[in-house]
């Protein structure tokens, strides 16, 4: 029996599917799962373009994706109410849920920097992670990079936008990995890595989740 507490009381099942996102692999290990891979939090920022030179992005335009890495490029995109978003940058952050800059939870740093991935993934990407920090802190940068797609664009063109955390499972050799991770444990199953397209394939990801614990659950 699975006993799941939460704020309203108790559930007991037989079986769990746990998708904790950013705390996924908390969940997981607490169960008996493998430690590797860590989830170790990247804060994605975005600016949006004046409302006067969104004309200028009419559709989105994405790079090809950065080979060997899972981090993501700057891309614009062009969302239903006309609003132009340009990023996004990928910082290292100090809490699971850094939606503020400032938010720092000694425990998720303690786990981020104990992580022998993380020092790995450091020494090799290094150089990556010097420009996203230029993206994190400068207007100027992050415009740079967008007026590769758009050379119009300038750093007085992007104004405030807004920020997500991603739960970026890394590997304990370093390794960014980007494709899905799912953990069995006794009695459940645990998404531990459901990196970005899952929320467009995310009707399909329920379908292979679904598959997954009718086989399991099969006398
Ligand atoms: C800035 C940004 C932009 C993105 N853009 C895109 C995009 O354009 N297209 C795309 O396909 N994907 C995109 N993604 C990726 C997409 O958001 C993720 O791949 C997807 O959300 C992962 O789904 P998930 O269910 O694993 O985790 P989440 O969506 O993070 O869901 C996990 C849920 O579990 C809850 N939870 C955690 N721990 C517990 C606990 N102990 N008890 C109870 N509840 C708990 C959390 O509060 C959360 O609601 C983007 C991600 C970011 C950060």
């Amino acid at each position: 029996m699975v006993v799941a507490r939460h704020s309203r009381g108790e559930l007991e099942a037989g079986f769990a599917v746990c998708c904790a996102g950013a705390w996924a692999d908390r969940l997981a290990v607490s169960a008996g799962a493998d430690p590797d891979p860590r989830i170790v939090p990247f804060r994605g920022a975005y600016l949006t373009l004046r409302s006067d030179r969104r004309e200028l992005v009419r559709a989105l335009i994405l790079p090809r994706a950065r080979p060997r890495t899972a981090l993501p490029r700057v891309h614009l995109s062009r969302h239903i109410d006309g609003e132009v978003s340009v990023g996004p940058t990928a910082l290292m952050a100090g809490a699971r849920d850094a939606y503020s800059l400032r938010r720092i939870r000694p425990r998720d740093l303690a786990q981020t920097l104990a992580w022998p991935g993380t020092w790995r993934m450091a020494r090799r990407w290094w150089r990556t992670g010097a420009t996203e920090i230029g993206h994190a802190v400068s207007r100027r940068s992050l415009a740079r990079a967008a007026a590769g797609y758009v050379p119009e664009i300038r750093p007085g063109d992007l104004e405030h936008g807004f920020a997500g955390v991603r739960a970026q499972a890394l590997g304990r050799d370093g390794r960014l990995v980007d494709d899905f991770v799912i953990s069995d444990t006794e009695r459940a199953l645990h998404v531990r890595n459901a990196p970005s397209p899952a929320a467009t394939s995310s009707l399909a990801i329920a379908r292979l989740i679904a598959d997954r614990v009718e086989e399991r659950l099969r006398p």
